[in-house]
C-alpha cells in the first residue's frame, strides 16, 4: 500500500466508525484567537497540547517559519479573515527554536533546485521578471527578532483594527516551553 492508499483506507474506517464525533465543533474559535506558527513536524500535536487548545478553540495558520513575507499576501489575509469573519479577537505569533527557516540560505536551496532538474534558464527568467528570488527564499537569523518583526507587520497593518492585541512568543519544540517576546496588551 502506498501512502495515499493507506490514508484513504484509514479514512474510510475513521468515518464509518464515526470517530469524528469527539471533534464536532463550529468554525468559530471558542477562545477567540488565531495563531500563526510554523509547519514544523514537532509542533503538530505538541503546540496545541502545550497551549491547551483543542479542536474548535482556535484558528491556526501555518507556514515555514511563521513568517509574513508580504503585508498583502495570503498569511496576512488569513489573519484578517480570522479577525473580521471568524470572531478572533487576539493574534498570537509563535515561532520556535531550531526552526528550519533559521539560517536558511537561498543559495543552497537554489543549488538543490538545480540538482532536482530546475533549469538555469528558469532561474534567470524569474530574476529578469523582477522576482526577488533570493530575498523570497531567505530565512531568518534570530527567531526572537523574526517573531518581533512579524508582530510589527501585523500590528501596523492598515487593515487591522487597533483594538486587537498581537502577541509574540517562541516555543521549544521539545518541551513545549513558551517564552514571551511581545505582550500584545502592552501595545494597545
Ligand atoms: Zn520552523
Amino acid at each position: 500500500m502506498n501512502l495515499l492508499e493507506e490514508l484513504i483506507a484509514y479514512n474510510k474506517d475513521f468515518v464509518s466508525k464515526k470517530k469524528y464525533k469527539e471533534y464536532t465543533t463550529t468554525k468559530y474559535p471558542n477562545k477567540r484567537m488565531v495563531i500563526l506558527t510554523c509547519m514544523d513536524t514537532r509542533l503538530v500535536e505538541l503546540l496545541p497540547k502545550a497551549l491547551n487548545v483543542k479542536n474548535g478553540d482556535v484558528k491556526i495558520i501555518k507556514n515555514a517559519g511563521a513568517l509574513i513575507t508580504h503585508p498583502f499576501g495570503s498569511i496576512m489575509r488569513s489573519l484578517l479573515v480570522g479577525v473580521y469573519e471568524l470572531q478572533a479577537d487576539e493574534i498570537f505569533v509563535i515561532g520556535h527554536h531550531d526552526c528550519g527557516m533559521s539560517g536558511l540560505k537561498a543559495d543552497s536551496m537554489i543549488e538543490k533546485m538545480k540538482q532536482r532538474g530546475v533549469k538555469e534558464e528558469i532561474l534567470e527568467t524569474l530574476a529578469y521578471s523582477g522576482i526577488e528570488f533570493k530575498e523570497w527564499l531567505k530565512g531568518f537569523e534570530n527567531v526572537n527578532e523574526s517573531v518581533a518583526h512579524s508582530v510589527d507587520v501585523i500590528k501596523n497593518h492598515p487593515l487591522l483594527p487597533q483594538d486587537i492585541p498581537v502577541h509574540g512568543l517562541v516555543i521549544d519544540p521539545t518541551t513545549g516551553k513558551l517564552d514571551l517576546v511581545m505582550n500584545g496588551y502592552e501595545q494597545l
